[in-house]
């Protein structure tokens, strides 16, 4: 695997011809990566000829300084898990050499980049949809690969692809979970040992025949400060603070 810091470096090596005729997939990350992020490597392997990965801690996606600040960073192991995965490139580029404009120049989506996480982190999709456009329009794969774990950023991003004219194909890849049931996350590392135990009844009460008022209150009664529970687009999808931690997940409603 090529490992790649400089996006000069970067956009001389796509305009080779090395890539020519031959397919790539791509998957981009903020690192801290989990058997998650590898389901979605194996997947581009499995589809296509060339797979590249990014890791790119995006700060304009966090509305949370503190969040950002404490959002774990782990590139030595990041490399080492590509490779093994059989990633080709590793693309892990700075800020300053993302945001060459200083974040003047956005991607904004009016209506559902609102709702849901939108509510609560203002800003964040836009953050989202701007990152994702450069990492696409640098790498210029044939298919890229999100988990449905961040459901409404999956759609999102497809949306966005369709109207933009984006000439890639945006797959959604299902949820990868821990044996007890709780979604993979960078951010299940920044839990104590007594959150980690109580994590998994996010997803014990988001998959019960409750009401969604009283999966709340069920929620709450555990510790978690929930945020949302909402059905939408044929999924339950949830937020809700554990400690400083916030979790996502959602099930099929
Ligand atoms: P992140 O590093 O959290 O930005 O995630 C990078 C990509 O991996 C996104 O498309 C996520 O939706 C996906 N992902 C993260 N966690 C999981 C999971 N547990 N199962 C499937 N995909 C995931």
């Amino acid at each position: 695997m090529i490992t790649v810091k400089s996006l000069k470096r970067w956009r001389t090596l796509r305009a080779g011809g090395r890539f020519g005729g031959r397919s790539l997939g791509f998957v981009p990350t903020m690192g801290a990566l989990h058997d998650g992020h590898l389901s979605l490597i194996a997947r581009a392997r499995r589809e296509n000829d060339i797979v590249a990965a990014s890791v790119f801690v995006n700060p304009a996606q966090f509305n949370d300084k503190k969040d950002l600040a404490r959002y774990p960073r782990t590139l030595a192991a990041d490399t080492k898990m590509l490779a093994a995965a059989g990633a080709d490139f590793l693309l892990a580029p700075n800020a300053g050499d993302m945001y060459p404009d200083g974040y003047r120049y956005r991607v904004d989506e009016k209506e559902e980049s609102r709702l849901l996480c939108g509510a609560y982190r203002p800003g964040h999709f836009e953050g989202v949809l701007t990152v994702v456009l450069k990492l696409l329009n640098l790498v210029k794969p044939d298919r890229a690969y999100f988990g449905e774990k961040d459901y409404q950023q999956y759609r999102l991003i497809k949306g966005m692809a369709e109207a933009l004219f984006l000439d890639v194909e945006i797959v959604p890849c299902p949820i990868v979970r821990e044996p007890d049931g709780l979604a993979m996350s960078s951010r299940n590392l920044l839990l104590n040992e007594e959150e980690r135990a109580i994590a998994p009844a996010l997803n014990m009460v988001l998959g019960s025949k409750a009401s969604i008022p009283n999966m709340k209150k069920a929620l709450a009664k555990l510790g978690f400060g929930p945020e949302y529970i909402e059905e939408r687009w044929g999924r339950r999808l949830a937020a809700a603070k554990l400690g400083k931690v916030r979790l996502i997940d959602n099930v099929e409603a």
